[in-house]
């Protein structure tokens, strides 16, 4: 007779792949294992790493794999899980593909790395050579570093440095490659608080006191001192639990430097900052110091959400209302939104700060779902810049040229008193089309239907969405033309290259992702600019968010109307958005500011607002048009995006997708119609857009329908909830 097995447990693990659900093992005798824990586990031929999702009792009526070993950290904590599982049927994606967003590479888990390092020691005289004494040279000045590093800066082979370690001239040394982060000092004194900013602290700080969710707009002009009201909260935080953790979220990396600083400043301690362009190496650091809970304040951009956090108490999403949060590539998401559903599974305060709330989080201020904290003045003697348009029907720059009179006058009046002036225009290079004046042909990208940029530094003509470049051709590829080649319209090249020309004793710089190319070259433009060795600053979006330059005084807005056109229904608000913070830059000390708009519709609302200083009454306007649209968020939205690389295949398919919709009250399908780009490397792309009424779970609606579909094998779907775009 056979003894039935004792009861052993089988463990649900959740892989980091487009898997459609956690997969079942038995736990091996001996084998201790938690809800969350790392583990290996047999998959196919291979092993993979995954999350222990579920343990439960193994009847031992299948015969199941078992797990193979256990990574030795702290598991995934129970509000990250819920977290993954809660986004990934919002998004409508396969959990393990947020779960891999989590988990990122294959080697954040494996034991912490030692390098080896050289540092200098004294040697004999006699036992020097010329290249030994370059890589001393670069130890003295660079500080240790792993041979192949000096080898490279000292310009020398890695034979050289091996050869002084022989002769004495360098000690190695070991340490860990990813040693932790410094604990912020929440006691050290920040600044003091002016009233309105100690009473929006007090506000704050009493949300973080009582624990659970709690969400707060900090709704405060630029200038009117949010980021140290945050500071106050984070600080509250930290003191009521030394082992809180705080996210930081900030739409550009190129915040992330100022605020950075100012968080040293603060807290004594150098923060982690998480963004895509670091390195592997840090990045595996700063994952492990967030997971084993040693790093404290993280800042970062979107993809910050996913670090594996086990304690978070606060989350500030700064500038909330950029559109930059919505992620639009691979994984589409809003961060911002993501912060809250993240905030909301670790019973944790988030606090969204701006000085043009988006109208989503104004609504739910509104509500009372949040609470609305505001900050109506400038700090100090500082006032909100004084706004006026200048018609361009009325004051036409020449052919050619793009600043009007007006604008050129106030500049040389601004330069006069030794003020700095921002130009900006929201377009990189030189001049946005490149047409041939016998023929008309356009140069367009090969493989998106978008136009080609031309770039007067490097001479090239980029495509902005692909990347794809070329030489600026001298003759019409079309109808062959010698110099009939002509650049179209205004980039901020050949804004400043007019602005040199009428200002030729001025120092002129761009400031965009194209002369920004590196966080270096980003921090040495604003530093000269800050230390005034800059009088005109030409700049994109970059040069609009955040900063605080003492001495501008002057922003001219070259083409106000940019961002204006088109069918995108958030066009107008993000239009004011941009202007409000662009405007802001100025007069942020003591000397007064001012912006001039140039553009063809002063009477546009977005415009005329601005000019009012209304902003209320332009958001409710836009608002209304919101909720007689039913767009988000007074109705649900959805696109869902077909693509194929056979044109014919990718339009058969959304006529099937639009046939076998699911019926559903409330639920409202418009298209397949073809997106803004149809076409974008070599895919053909078709969409439908799914509205649903305000009480429509929308998400559940998308899961359905994609369940009756069975795309051919070419064909490539594409879900974003409450899409930015269409
Ligand atoms: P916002 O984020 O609202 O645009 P900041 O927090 O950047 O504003 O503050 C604007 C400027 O005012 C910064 O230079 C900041 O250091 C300074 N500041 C803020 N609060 C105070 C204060 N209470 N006393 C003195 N300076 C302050």
């Amino acid at each position: 007779m056979t003894r039935p097995p004792a009861l052993k447990a089988k463990a649900s693990i959740l892989f980091a792949m487009p898997l459609p659900e956690p997969f079942d093992y038995a736990v091996p005798e001996g084998m201790e294992l938690r809800v969350g824990d790392h583990v290996r586990a047999p998959l196919g031929p291979r092993s993979a790493r995954g999350v222990v999702w579920a343990l439960s009792a193994d009847d031992g009526s299948r015969n199941l794999k078992s797990v193979e070993s256990v990574y030795d950290c702290p598991p995934l904590s129970d509000a990250m899980r819920e977290f993954i599982d809660w986004s990934a049927k919002y998004l409508v994606q396969l959990p393990g593909i947020m779960l891999r967003n989590v988990l990122r590479s294959e080697d954040t888990l494996l034991p912490s790395p030692t390098e080896l390092l050289f540092e200098a020691s004294g040697m004999e005289p006699d036992r020097m050579t010329d290249s030994r004494r370059k890589v001393l040279d670069v130890v003295a000045e660079h500080g240790p570093d792993s041979a192949a590093e000096l080898a490279r800066l000292a310009g020398v082979t890695p034979g050289v440095v091996t050869g002084l370690v022989k002769a004495g001239g360098l000690n190695r040394i070991e340490r860990p490659a990813d040693p932790p982060f410094d604990p912020p000092d929440p006691e050290r004194p920040g600044v003091e608080l002016v009233p309105q900013q100690a009473d929006a602290a007090e506000q704050l700080k009493r949300m973080v006191s009582a624990g659970g969710f709690q969400a707060a707009l900090l709704d405060g002009v630029t200038g009117s001192g949010k980021t140290e009201v945050y500071f106050e909260a984070i600080a509250h935080a930290l003191r009521e639990d030394p082992d809180a953790q705080i996210l930081v979220l900030l739409p550009e990396i190129a915040l992330t430097r100022a605020v950075t600083a100012r968080f040293i400043l603060r807290f004594g301690a150098e923060p982690a900052v998480w963004h895509s362009d670091q390195g592997h190496k840090e990045r595996r650091r700063i994952w492990r110091e967030v997971n084993e809970n040693r790093a404290r304040i993280v800042i970062g951009a979107r993809s910050a959400l996913f670090l594996p956090f086990q304690n978070l108490r606060l989350i500030i999403v700064d500038e909330e209302h950029d559109a930059t949060y919505k992620q639009g590539d691979g994984l589409h998401y809003q961060a911002r939104d993501l912060a809250v559903v993240r905030a909301r599974a670790s019973k944790a305060a988030i606090v969204l700060a701006s000085a043009t709330p988006s109208i989503e989080t104004l609504a739910n201020a509104r509500t009372g779902r949040y609470a609305h904290i505001h900050l109506p003045d400038r700090i100090g003697k500082a006032v909100l810049p004084d706004v006026t348009t200048i018609d361009l029907r009325e004051h036409r720059p020449a052919r050619g040229l793009w600043l009007s009179d007006p604008l050129v006058d106030a500049m040389a009046e601004t330069l006069q008193r030794h003020e700095q002036v921002l130009l900006y225009l929201n377009r990189r290079g030189y001049a946005p089309l490149v047409l041939c004046r016998d023929c008309g042909h356009k140069m367009k990208s090969p493989e998106v239907d978008a136009f080609l940029t031309e770039h007067r530094y490097t001479g090239r003509l980029i495509c902005h969405l692909t990347g794809f470049s070329m030489p600026r051709p001298e003759k019409c590829p079309e109808c062959g033309a010698i110099d009939s080649l002509t650049s179209v319209g205004p980039g901020v090249e050949r804004v400043a290259e007019e602005a040199r020309a009428r200002f030729p004793n001025a120092r002129v710089e761009i400031l965009s992702s194209d002369t920004a190319h590196s966080a270096e070259a980003l921090l040495s433009l604003i530093d000269r600019m800050e230390r005034g060795e800059i009088d005109i600053l030409v700049g994109t979006q970059i040069a609009a968010k955040g900063h605080n330059f003492p001495n501008l005084t002057l922003i001219g807005v070259v083409d106000a109307d940019l961002g204006l056109a088109g069918g995108d229904p958030r066009a107008g608000e993000r239009t004011y958005q941009t202007l409000v913070q662009v405007a802001g830059r100025a007069g942020r000390a003591e000397r007064p500011g001012r912006a001039l708009l140039q553009t063809h519709d002063p009477d546009h609302d977005a415009i005329a607002a601005l000019v009012a200083g209304d902003r209320d009454r332009f958001m409710e306007t836009e608002t209304m048009a919101r909720e007689v649209l039913g767009l988000p968020p007074f109705g649900r939205l959805a696109a869902i995006i077909i693509s194929s690389k056979d044109v014919y295949q990718a339009d058969d398919e959304a006529k099937k997708w639009a046939k076998r919709a699911p019926d559903a009250e409330g639920v409202t399908i418009w298209g397949p119609a073809e997106p803004r780009y149809g076409m974008v490397r070599g895919w053909h792309r078709r969409r439908l857009l799914v509205r649903g009424e305000r009480d429509v779970d929308i998400s559940a609606y998308v899961t359905a329908w994609k369940r009756r579909m069975k795309p051919p094998a070419g064909v490539r779907i594409t879900i974003d909830i409450e899409p930015y775009s269409f």
